[in-house]
């Protein structure tokens, strides 16, 4: 029978991001042995877990590892596993199609990037691109894979130089398992020679020392030659040479899985170590946390909060950053069901010596002992980042404050807990961060509220025409910028007792309008809602404003002005709503209208004084006009005007 062999083009995604990565300038390419170790580490992961179910699937063949074969005369570079290995269909859909982890996450950041091609570097550190990121440093790659349970003549082969396609055909393979052989790129004068054992030692030392199988690589040794093959003088001295060259292997890792061990026996760099290693991070983490918990529920926990938040913290694909293994052995990563939304952006491993190795999601997700584990994990971090001083906590605060707050509307129980670790910008803080105990302590005597406002721009908040009243009664007022921030105040009605009041909706309640001076205006601002009355739903004296004429504010349960922003820029449509047009009385403006409105009801120019009120209310909370042309022009003929 003719074998199978058939060319496939890669996904248009792949090939766009093996172009890129092919053509970067990016000088750590040692990373490639990293992911490709990594995957080796998983494959055995995956057939150990296989065989807790389905025994017979090892065979002899139960004594895992990961080999290495530098070849310099050939210039090639192999690594073997013996695990789980591929079925034909499963190397169709894993290498050539896009959509796992790493690489997911690497384009979405890429769009991000888009035309900051300076920060491809970065993202390729940051994300491993996995088996891809072999092309950085190999013209060609040839994978040869054989799937646990499969016979000898039913291994898969892959090749592929890069270049828009990869053939795949039947092949033969004596042992279950995957052998990647790379043919090495030309070396540039100062890149690393990935067929020097020491090169390729120190490397694997560097970021895969903590995998839990041997990495192994035949080495060259010195061996005492046996004392009948030594060439001796008459007195018994040794002539020439005492040793001969030999291959050996060896294992270049160490396997320590820290852990398990006590956290007084570890040092730091190994923390830090294995931490890169875990998270694939290059910067070292914030802050560490080893935890062992004996009693009803067992487990060693190792936690680490990352000094720089990773791109994609708000992808849909983002993933969780906990290991799940019991008694050493691998059981899922991005585990979520350790770890709340909120602190997605935690790494680390937890080991349950009591769980089952064939728990599934779905069972994790009801399992006691997982839930303990979780209420623990959350209130040893919560400790940990009250316990930060200032500073530090300020730092992870930029890093991750946006995504710490979402749990103060999805786990109402932490509510209050949340709230307090949050900070805020302020009228007063000048560019710190201010938490909500510091607010309330600097309350105003006379003041009952817990003012704020929110919006994408901080510059433009602290200048809105909403605050002029509220800072003239020197209250202080939240800046909230964070898109979370809206939903945030939903949930967060009061914090210590007093309400939370949004300073652009409802009445601020802050003086009492003259009622009388009410009554004059009432004919000129009826007339200018008629004239607006597509735009807004009611004309109102301004209980807010002191130095500006018009602004927009909405009933206590409308949507705010940025709420509204943010659901159109996700494409939603929000509801239909009108605003309502304040203005000032005290204004010299709105008292010269109103004479003239009062001498000349049918003046065309009222007209446009009404709008451009209204226009002026949306700039001046940072909006975009329907008309700006328009606005231009009657700006400038009003300019033309005043100056004679
Ligand atoms: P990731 O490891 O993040 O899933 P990779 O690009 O590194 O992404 O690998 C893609 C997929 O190819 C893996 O998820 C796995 O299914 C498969 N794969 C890669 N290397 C091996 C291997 N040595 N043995 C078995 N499967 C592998
Ligand atoms: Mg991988």
């Amino acid at each position: 029978m003719e074998a199978r062999k058939e060319t496939h083009q890669f996904k248009t995604e792949v090939q766009q991001m093996l172009n890129l990565i092919i053509n970067s300038l990016y000088s750590n390419k040692e990373i490639f042995l990293r992911e490709l170790i990594s995957n080796a580490s998983d494959a055995i992961d995956k057939v150990r877990f296989k065989a807790e179910t389905e025994p017979d699937i090892l065979g002899d063949d139960t004594e895992f590892k990961i080999h290495l074969k530098p070849d310099a005369i050939k210039q090639t570079f192999e690594i073997s596993d013996n695990g789980v290995g591929m079925t034909y269909d499963e190397v169709l859909e894993n290498i050539g199609t896009i959509a796992k982890s790493g690489t997911a996450g690497f384009m979405e950041a890429l769009e991000h990037a888009k035309g900051h091609t300076t920060l491809i570097p970065e993202l390729i550190g940051q994300f491993g691109v996995g088996f891809y990121s072999a092309f950085m440093v190999a013209d060609k790659i040839t994978l040869v894979t054989r799937a646990a349970g499969a016979e000898a003549n039913q291994a898969v082969k892959w090749v592929s130089t890069g270049d828009g396609s990869f053939t795949i055909e039947e092949a033969e393979k004596p042992t279950r398992g995957t052998t990647i052989t790379l043919e090495l790129k030309k070396k540039e004068k100062d890149e690393k020679d990935f067929t020097d054992q020491w090169v390729i030692r120190s490397i694997v030392k560097q970021h895969s020392d903590f995998v839990g199988y041997p990495i192994t690589m035949e080495v060259e040794r010195d061996e005492p030659l046996p004392d009948e093959e030594v060439i001796k003088d008459k007195d018994g001295k040794p002539i020439g040479a005492t040793t001969r060259k030999v291959m050996k292997e060896e294992t270049l890792n160490s396997m320590k899985a820290i852990w398990t061990r006590n956290s007084s026996d570890v040092k730091d760099e190994e923390y830090e170590e294995f931490y890169k290693h875990l998270g694939h991070d290059w910067n070292p983490p914030m802050e560490r946390l080893h935890l062992k918990f004996e009693g009803t529920t067992e487990y060693d926990a190792l936690l680490y909060i990352p000094s720089k938040a990773p791109f994609d913290l708000f992808t849909p694909e983002r993933r969780h950053g906990i290991h799940l293994y019991s008694k050493r052995v691998f059981i899922m990563d991005d585990c979520k069901e350790l770890m709340p939304e909120y602190f997605r952006f935690v790494k680390g491993v937890v080991d349950a010596s009591d769980l089952n190795l064939n728990v599934s999601r779905e069972i994790l997700q009801q399992d006691r002992l997982v839930l303990n584990i979780q209420k623990n994990l959350v209130k040893k971090l919560f400790d940990l980042l009250e316990k930060m001083d200032a500073e530090k906590y300020n730092q992870f605060y930029d890093e991750f404050g946006a995504v710490l707050k979402e749990g103060i509307y999805t786990d109402p129980a932490r509510k209050d807990k949340i709230a307090s670790l949050a900070r805020y910008k302020t009228t007063k803080s000048e560019d710190k961060w201010v938490s909500l105990d510091e607010y309330v302590k600097n309350m105003a005597e006379d003041q009952k509220e817990i003012y704020f406002i929110t919006g994408d721009k901080l510059s433009s908040l602290l200048n809105s025409p909403h605050l002029e009243k509220l800072k003239e009664k020197d209250y202080e007022v939240l800046l909230m910028t964070d898109p979370v921030d809206e939903w945030v105040v939903q949930s967060l009605t009061e914090y210590d007792g007093k309400p939370l009041k949004s300073a652009e909706k409802g009445d601020l309640e802050l003086d009492t309008v003259d009622d009388t001076k009410k009554e004059e205006y009432n004919a000129l601002f009826g007339f200018i809602k008629g004239h607006l009355e597509d735009k807004i739903k009611e004309v109102k004296p301004s209980t807010r404003l002191k130095e500006s004429v018009a602004c927009l504010s909405g009933d206590a349960w409308d949507m705010s002005a940025y709420m509204e922003k943010l659901l159109k820029a996700s494409g939603q449509k929000p509801p239909e709503s009108k605003r309502v047009l304040e203005l000032n009385m005290d204004h010299p403006v709105i008292e010269k209208i109103k004479a003239l409105f009062e001498s000349d009801r049918d003046n065309p120019q009222l007209k446009d004084y009404s709008q451009i009120l209204f226009d002026m209310a949306v700039i001046g909370e940072g909006g975009k006009l329907d008309n700006p042309g328009q606005f231009s022009k009657m700006v400038g003929d009003l300019m033309a005007q005043a100056m004679g």
